[in-house]
């Protein structure tokens, strides 16, 4: 199949693929780099059809072993089908972005022959860009559900952002407060200083409806508190309920 034809298959089955899609990254270009990612994320805009039109949104395969019946993937479906290799993807990405068409790569894909198989090509994909074409723009790489931590980890760190689809088995919308919650954690592991089981563990594996991580974290730990704010380090004053990051900033210069 001609690259063109895949291409037009696997962007237009991204569109299915909900992105949110960039934030908390702020790197530079480095030497011999090409691409950086702004810390406010990537400029996007999105057509009617939900497709993010900066960033180029596209499935690795739309082949998969699974039958989702609410999927347009599920390999009962009669649709048109095709895969890149790593170093297609590795091309494509390179090209478009230095003809100006995108600023970074939205990359999801099916399940093909094993989560752990497609783990590993999507890996394969964004280790090349990172080390073998230095491409330094912003990425958010799916994770496949069911693959090995380890490759999920260690592809975690040749990406700005990772995030894996959760279906439902609900036709209602999920509430707007779990999303809100899961926003929240977010920021407390990549800002704050938290650990995940800090977070949720197995005594405790739900989000509250009524308080925030953060409150929720302090309150399970009162021994923790009150906190002396002129002897407390930068890390502790971040788990005060009330102080953010400029706040414990600014504690620390007064001192
Ligand atoms: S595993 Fe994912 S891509 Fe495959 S059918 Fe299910 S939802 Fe669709």
């Amino acid at each position: 199949m001609e690259l063109i034809d895949k291409i037009k298959i696997l962007a237009d089955f991204a569109k299915y693929d909900v992105s949110c899609s960039s934030s908390g990254s702020d790197r530079k270009n480095k030497k011999g780099g090409i691409g950086n990612a702004a810390p406010s994320g990537i400029c996007h805009s999105w057509t009617p059809d939900g497709r993010c039109i900066s960033l180029l949104k596209i499935l690795f395969t739309n082949y998969c072993i699974y039958d989702c019946k609410y999927c347009v993937n599920r390999c009962s479906n009669d649709i048109p089908r095709a895969s890149f290799t790593p170093e297609e993807l590795v091309n494509l990405t390179i090209n478009f972005y230095r003809r100006n068409y995108i600023e970074g790569l939205f990359l999801s894909s099916a399940v093909w022959v094993s989560p752990d198989h497609t783990m590993e090509q999507l890996l394969k994909s964004v280790k090349k860009l990172r080390e073998e074409v230095n491409f330094n723009g912003y990425i958010h790489l799916k994770a496949i559900p069911g693959a090995n931590s380890a490759l999920i980890e260690e592809a975690g760190r040749y990406v700005d952002r990772m995030s894996v689809n959760i279906e439902l088995p609900s036709i209602n919308n999920p509430p707007l407060l779990r999303e809100h919650r899961l926003y929240q954690a977010d920021w407390l592991l990549r800002f704050y200083g938290f650990t995940s089981n800090e977070i949720l563990d197995d005594n405790n594996p739900n989000f509250d409806e009524l308080l925030d991580p953060k409150s929720d974290w302090a309150l399970r730990n009162l021994d923790r508190f009150p906190v002396e704010v002129n002897k407390a380090d930068y890390y502790m004053l971040l788990r005060v309920p009330g102080i953010g990051v400029k706040s414990a900033q600014r504690i620390l210069q007064t001192w």
